[in-house]
């Protein structure tokens, strides 16, 4: 883990007492130590089995290909077939939710665009684990099942795809079946999507559709290719960590938030920024075996992902992605080219990986599920010049909550260093100025689950 140098949070800090506060009192109450998993999350984390991945790998492979443009009623062979056999398996596993889960295949008709020379039908499939208290409260989790080759429009050539993205399908098709036979407070959906070697559509129809409905999105997470810490290459195998990739300014930043942030800062205050600072919180641990390596990016050079399809309407969202990639196993036509095998082949998946790649997204995504929601509405007060801090936001909807928690850190500090907890209020005051400091709202519930934090708009 080697992190534990900066694993201060909520310990009173040098950064703390460079802020002006008395380590005395209430500035104590915020010495917590950062919970080991409770039993239900450690039952779930042994549950997901790596040969479960494996035989789900195998089977995605087996369909030759599954490209997007590849043949559709061929009960063996191509998009068509695998979309079949994932809609069945979600089926038998919601068969164990007690009518929680249900399954859909949700398409459409792709018109002609680029990387689409004629009208497709793409069809994402989607589970729905519905929560128990919070059912509007929403996590998403996404891996694509199409794959390509070197040329993105051949549709007929092998395109085994194992690492990409079957690592990614069996992950979310693992946590739909580990977690089909629990009830979380909040709703939880797996998707395996389409299209996205094209050009994303599948997960852009469904964050659209999400849009649409009003769905409240708090986090999505896209696994796409997670299949190993070895990238084959020499390099030295790095098989307990995976990267997390979050942007920093969003997105969908309109021109006055862009005004607010170019005035004050905030650039490293974006919600998928907050959940990436969550995901390492409360998934990497020696219970799932993982360091989360969190880049503060959107993606890598030159790519994306089917998170980015709900960066743009304005939702958190992250990318799970293996340490080192191995490009001659990425987007390859199968072959040997002077001694060197390219093809993304499932002998360079490492199923104990992936399954340790399953167990950051269970402990991540149940985790925020039990959680009350990232509170809404948090501004910071600016109407007069003070030195004072006044936080406002709306209060949380669920049952079990305890109250808020004001973070605060340095502005040079990456992560929050300080945090108290001010009860079950939804506005509070603390000596510190708002020019000073960053703050963040959080919160909490009688468990002792916190939720991501929500940073400050200023208000009038
Ligand atoms: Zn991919």
């Amino acid at each position: 883990m080697a992190k534990s140098t900066r694993r201060t949070f909520l310990t009173v800090s040098a950064a703390t007492l460079a802020a002006g506060v008395s380590t005395s009192g209430e500035a104590l109450a915020a010495e917590r130590r950062k919970p080991s998993p409770a039993p239900e999350l450690r039952a779930i984390l042994r549950e997901i089995d790596p040969r479960r991945i494996e035989a789900t790998i195998r089977k995605l492979v087996s369909f030759g290909t599954r490209h997007t443009l590849s043949v559709q009623d061929d009960p063996a062979r191509g998009i068509g077939a695998a979309r079949d056999w994932i809609f069945a398996e979600l089926q038998r596993y919601a068969a164990a939710s007690n009518g929680r889960m249900t399954v859909e295949l949700q398409s459409f008709i792709q018109p002609v665009s680029n990387r689409i020379p004629v009208p497709t039908r793409i069809t994402n499939v989607v589970a729905t684990l519905r929560g128990a208290v919070t059912p509007a409260r929403t996590y998403v989790v996404t891996g694509h099942y199409d794959s390509r080759v070197t040329d993105v429009l051949n549709a007929t050539s092998d395109a085994p795809g194992a690492d990409d993205d079957g690592s990614g399908v069996a992950v979310i098709m693992e946590l739909a079946r580990v977690l089909a036979t629990r009830s979380p407070e909040a709703t939880i959906v797996f998707a395996a999507v389409a299209g996205e070697e094209q050009g994303l559509y599948g997960s852009d129809h469904l964050a659209q559709s999400f849009k649409d409905a009003g769905t409240d999105i708090q986090g999505m997470f896209s696994n796409d290719i997670v299949g190993t810490g070895d990238a084959h290459d020499g390099t030295p195998a790095d098989p307990h960590t995976v990267r997390l990739f979050v942007e920093g300014v969003p997105t969908s930043e309109t021109p006055a938030q862009a005004a607010v942030r170019q005035s004050v800062g905030g650039e490293n205050d974006g919600p998928s920024r907050q959940l990436g600072r969550f995901v390492d919180d409360v998934a990497s641990n020696p219970q799932t075996g993982m360091n989360v390596r969190t880049i503060w990016r959107r993606d890598r050079y030159l790519r994306g992902s089917d998170h980015i399809s709900f960066l743009l309407r304005g939702y958190p969202a992250g990318r799970f992605t293996e340490p080192r990639e191995n490009f001659n196993h990425e987007h390859q036509d199968v072959r040997v080219e002077n001694g060197v095998q390219y093809g993304d082949l499932i002998e360079f998946c490492d199923f104990a990986y992936i399954a340790r790649v399953a167990r950051v997204n269970a402990a991540t995504l149940w985790t925020l599920a039990q959680a009350p929601g990232t509170p809404k509405g948090v501004v910071i007060d600016t109407t007069q010049l003070t030195n004072q801090t006044t936080l406002r936001w709306t209060a949380n909807p669920e049952p079990d909550l305890a109250g808020y928690e004001v973070l605060w850190r340095e502005t040079t500090a990456p992560d929050w260093t300080s945090s108290r907890f001010v009860g079950n209020v939804t506005t509070y005051t603390i000596d510190l100025s708002k020019d000073n400091v960053f703050f963040g709202v959080r919160s909490v519930d009688r468990a002792g689950n916190h939720s991501p934090a929500a940073a400050p708009q200023p208000s009038s």
